[in-house]
Formats: C-alpha cells, structure tokens, sequence
C-alpha cells in the first residue's frame, strides 16, 4: 500500500466476535450481558432531548467521572479518566506511556488487541506464555518492561492472577501497570485498592458487560492524578459523546440493579460449568461471564462452534496456540444456556467419543 505508514504492512487487524444481524439468534460469542440496562440509563438518555445532539458534550466528562470516583472510593475526578470504551482507553495507553521500540509486557492466551495496540504504535510485545492450567508463571513476575497489560480476570480462560501475588509485584514492576477489569464484576475479589497505594497501577473497568451497555461504548480508568493528566493530554477532547455520559452516571448511580444482574449471570455460570464438565469438557474455573471449555472429543471443537452456527447459536472458536480445542461460551439466560447445551448434547452424542 502506497500511502500507509510502513508499520501497517504487518500489522493484522484485530478480529472482534461476529455481530449476526438477523434476528432468532442466540448470541453467547461477545460475552455481551444477556438482561437490559437499567430502567434508569433509558430515562437518562431520554430525557436528554434534541439540545444534546446540537452541543458538544461537557469534554472532561466531569459529572460521570466524579460519579464513579465517589463509587468506587477515590478523592475526586483527578484520579478518573473515561473513554469510548475501554478499547480506547487501551490504545490511549499505548500511545501515553511508550514510544515507538519500547516493551509491553503480556501474557499468553490473553485479549489480542493489546498486541495489535501495540504493533500499530511500533512497540515490542514480550509475552509469556500462561503455564499448564493457565496460571501466571514464575518469569512474568521476573519481567520488566515499560507497559503491562493484565486482565484479572483473564480473557479467554477467566482465571483470576492470585490479588496477593500481585500486590507483591506492583512494588516490584518498574513500568506501568494495567489490570483490566472489564469482567470483574463478576469475580470474587478486585485490585480497585491498588491505585491508591502504587504510583504506577491503573485499574480499568467497562461499562460493556456487567452494566449491559456495549453499545455505547464506555470504559473508565483509574489512577493517581499524575497519570490520568497524561491521559487527559492525549485523548480525543469530546471522546465520550453526551448521550453515554448520561447513561453511564445513571448506570453508576443504580450499581445495585447490575449487582443483581451479575449474581444471576454467576449462578447460570456455575449450573453451565457443571454441565459441561458432565459432557466431559475440561472447563478453567472462571469468574468471568464465559467459560472457556476445552474439548478432546468428536467432532472437535471447531466442528462444534460451526454446527452450533449453523443451528443459530453462537459461541466463539480462537484458531490461536492451545485454544484449537476449545470453544469459549458467554454466560447467557438460562433459557439460552439451556438451548445451547441442548444443542451441544446432540452434537456430541452422535459422534463416538474417543478414550471414553
Ligand atoms: N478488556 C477485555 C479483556 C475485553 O474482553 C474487552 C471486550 N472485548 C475489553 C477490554 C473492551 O471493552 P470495551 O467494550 O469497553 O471496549
């Protein structure tokens, strides 16, 4: 290509999960959160009026930037920047803290995009392989580089990184540290304490899973007042439009309502967990909104995302490095996840399973 910059030829585009455009479909591939947003964020975004389509929104998103600093314990907006979405937030952390050659810090089955993040800015990714039951090893920790990109809970496997060993190397790790929380809310414990006592931790959340909000595309960080300036000094002024401003301050004014909505998805998780194992899946204990379930068996697993497919229930199959025998299931209704192992049970016991 005559006109790109030369560090585009390489770079793959990130591939996001299918969004089908027919309707009849039972859609557990995004890990999107199968209830509706509160009743509040719809008055929200109602009762904003024709006025909020003609003005700019308010640049620095104060209100919903206060709202969420009070929620989650934090002095003031000085310590919260918010995005358009928490991809945005990502690749503003990519361009904020490192320079074209610098190292980023991952890990091995994780969330591609920090990778793409990263080769678009011409950073090098340093990525360590996750061990056999995809629990952090003993070299990440030993690792330096300029960025970490963490997920707890991890994407796709949805382990959580032990909170303790963590702790440890927050004090330890010379560069910034990202924990990305986008699906924490349903996991047993989180790091939204470590901001205030480590310089270089920012903690991001997303308004896309637990709050039941993807479409509008709202994620927030959190760090010391030194680091979100950075932020505030690369991101696009008005990057989060007026309408997700409202909704996002009225989400996090009803947090109850998406505590209820997270404990229901857990309960389904557990009940899709042991079914699955029941089919003989090996499935990592996730605290997150999916379950990742690795399958051995006929027909294999991509087979199973194809003919699930085909009968309108989508499910995700990464053809990456120790994911081909696995599919990755987002926690829907129980009437959803009913119809899905249903389907799944067909699919496996007309073909002889191998081993027993
Ligand atoms: N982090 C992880 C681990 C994710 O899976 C996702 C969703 N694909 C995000 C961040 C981004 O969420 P958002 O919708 O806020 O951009």
């Amino acid at each position: 290509m005559k006109y790109g910059r030369k560090i585009l030829r390489d770079v793959q585009p990130y591939i996001p999960g299918e969004q089908p455009q027919t309707s009849g479909v039972i859609k557990l591939n995004t890990n999107e959160n199968p209830y509706p947003p509160s009743p509040r964020v719809l008055e929200a975004v109602r009762a904003l009026g024709p006025e909020a389509i003609r003005k700019y929104p308010d640049p620095p998103a104060r209100a919903l930037r206060e709202a969420c600093a009070d929620r989650f314990g934090f002095p003031d907006a000085s310590w919260v920047v918010a995005g358009n979405g928490m991809d945005e937030l990502l690749a503003l952390t990519v361009r904020t803290f490192t320079d074209p050659g610098d190292s980023i810090l991952s890990t091995s089955p994780t969330y591609t995009l920090y990778e793409t993040l990263a080769h678009l800015h011409g950073a090098q990714v340093r990525s360590i392989p996750l061990d056999e039951t995809f629990q952090l090893p003993g070299a990440f920790y030993e690792a330096q580089a300029r960025v970490c990109f963490l997920p707890r809970p991890n994407a796709p496997t949805g382990i959580c990184a032990p909170k303790t060993d963590l702790e440890q190397w927050c004090a330890t790790f010379d560069g910034l540290i990202v924990i990305d929380e986008a699906y924490v809310d349903f996991a047993e414990d989180t790091c939204m304490d470590f901001p205030k006592r480590y310089p270089n931790v920012v903690v991001m959340r997303t308004f896309s899973k637990s709050f039941s909000m993807a479409g509008m595309r709202l994620g927030v960080a959190f760090a010391q007042p030194e680091i979100i300036r950075e932020y505030l000094k690369t991101k696009d002024p008005m990057n989060v439009d007026a309408f997700t401003q409202a909704a996002g301050l009225a989400a996090i004014q009803d947090y109850d309502y998406m505590v209820s909505n997270a404990a229901k998805i857990k309960a389904t998780r557990s009940r899709l967990i042991a079914e699955l194992e029941r089919m003989g899946f090996v499935v990592p204990p996730s605290q997150a909104n999916f379950v990742l379930a690795e399958w051995r068996g006929e027909p294999d697993a991509r087979t199973l995302f194809e003919s699930l497919k085909e009968r309108k229930i989508y499910i995700r199959y990464f053809d990456k490095p120790r994911l081909t025998n696995s599919i990755r299931i987002t926690v829907g209704t129980d009437e959803e996840i009913d119809a899905f192992l249903h389907a799944l049970g067909e699919l496996i016991a007309v073909a002889p399973q191998r081993g027993g």
